[in-house]
């Protein structure tokens, strides 16, 4: 079989069996795949040999590159111990000790692990914990939960409560429960034409009104900090974070911090609440938690949180909730290695330089050009926005597609990024190096020309 003869074989498969997340299949069904067949360093390779800049590290999980040395023994050599046993009444090796490392860096007071497989899922252990410690320290009425406008949880029925997107979900809506939700000081988006202390102050203002209009009822505030993802990259300053959670917590209510996005390193800190200081009561992590090797996630909580959940069998206080997979030692012991890899080569310091160099190149390359209405960068994750008339605040129309074509103009040039509607995402790979970055941002800058000055 020639090698084309082979990549049209996977084609054909592909659009007779597979259907693909978040994809319009009859769209999908009319292109030509792009299909991975390996990875090295930060780059994808394709079956057919090309190669191509993983430039949102495998949708945001991947952290030192493919085919890292360290996490591929860690990986077989636990392969020749165990793929898996149950967390379910026994313990295993890797989960147990990836536990002490995960509580060794995350924020202080977080001394509690809890696996599951996935961020929406770390996100609805979250959800369901801050439940029913409610229920269970005897305050029942706290049911409600605040989160930001335009937040992405992730795509279990509860996350998309949290995280309820009209475009998205809205086939899911009578499923869903009620959240409280309140606008970041978004200045681009909410509060054009404000300065950014101004729409601060307004944001909090709004934010405490609502907390205010229920008192004893709220049971958390669930927030992406610093950066939320999947919005369309929109950043927030630490002091809403900061005063965010001085209010929920002066409302007697816990603070949940969906890290699955930003955790691992990607805005600078080991994980973005250190921004603000933040200590949050629960944390989410997934994606970069095996360095984007495997599905592993886990919800960080407090002793006090965890407390709440003792007591006797006939009492019934425990978490009822798992999955077969929670704590897969397979992917724990990458997880173990990966955390390693953030000790041994002092990831998170030798980032500023990186950052740095990102922030100059989109000045220099993506700001300036004239469909460009705004560039949001936190640490390396990079939101840039195109309009049709960015004086005017005019977008494309949904039909035209100009996110897509964009990313398509930069996959011909061998760099691979993927928007939010028409918000190009950068978001590459911790371990890029500068020849790279400046690759992935000159590519992406002709990639724009390309499609919006034709
Ligand atoms: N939370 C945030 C902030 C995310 O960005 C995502 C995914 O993008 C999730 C949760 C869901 O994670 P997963 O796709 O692993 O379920």
């Amino acid at each position: 079989m020639t090698e084309q003869e082979g990549y049209a074989r996977l084609v054909e498969l592909d659009h007779r069996h597979v259907w693909h997340p978040f994809t319009q299949m009859k769209t999908w069904m009319k292109e030509e795949p792009l299909i991975i067949a390996r990875g090295e360093g930060n780059y994808l390779i394709d079956v057919r040999g090309k190669r191509y800049l993983d430039g949102v590290s495998s949708l945001w999980c991947n952290v030192h590159g493919h085919r890292k040395r360290e996490l591929d023994e860690a990986l077989a050599m636990q392969a020749g111990r165990i793929a898996h046993s149950t967390m379910l009444g026994l313990a295993n090796v890797p989960a147990t000790e990836l536990a002490e490392g995960l509580v060794a860096v995350a924020p202080r007071g977080l001394t509690r692990v809890f696996y599951a497989d996935s961020g929406a899922e770390a996100v609805e252990v979250a959800l369901r914990v801050a439940a029913q410690y409610w229920q269970l320290i005897g305050e029942p009425r706290r049911t409600r939960f605040l989160a930001l406008g335009g937040s992405y949880h992730g795509d279990t029925v509860g996350a998309v409560s949290l995280g309820y997107s009209e475009q998205f979900h809205r086939h899911l809506r009578p499923l869903l429960f009620n959240v409280q939700r309140t606008d970041p000081p978004h200045v681009f988006r909410f509060y054009h034409g404000l300065a950014r202390g101004a729409a601060l102050e307004r944001a909090l203002a709004e934010a405490e009104r609502l907390i205010g209009e229920a008192p004893g009822e709220l049971a958390a505030l669930v927030i992406e900090p610093i950066m939320q993802g999947a919005a369309g990259m929109w950043d927030h300053p630490p002091e809403y974070l900061r005063e965010m959670a001085r209010l929920v917590r002066a409302a007697g209510a816990l603070v949940i911090a969906d890290e699955v996005a930003t955790g691992f390193g990607r805005t600078g800190r080991m994980f973005a609440s250190e921004h603000a200081d933040l200590r949050p009561d629960l944390m989410c992590l997934g994606k970069g938690l095996t360095g984007g090797y495997l599905p592993l996630a886990a919800t960080l909580a407090t002793e006090e949180v965890f407390g709440a959940f003792l007591g006797e069998p006939e009492e019934y206080r425990a978490f009822y909730y798992g999955h077969t997979y929670t704590g897969n030692p397979l992917a724990a012991a990458v997880g173990c290695a990966n955390l390693a890899i953030f000790r041994n080569e002092a990831v998170i310091d030798r980032l500023a330089g990186r950052i740095e160099r990102m922030r100059q190149a989109l000045g220099e390359r993506i700001a300036p050009l004239a469909h460009v209405a705004d560039v949001r960068q936190a640490g390396l994750m990079v939101g840039i926005e195109l309009m049709r008339d960015r004086d005017r605040r005019e977008p494309y129309q949904v039909a035209e597609q100009t996110g897509v074509r964009v990313i398509k103009a930069a996959r011909r040039r061998g760099v691979v990024i993927r928007p939010l509607g028409d918000v190009i995402v950068l978001m590459p790979p911790l371990a890029i190096s500068d020849d790279e970055l400046d690759t992935l941002v000159g590519v992406t800058s002709e990639a724009i020309r390309e499609v919006t000055e034709a």
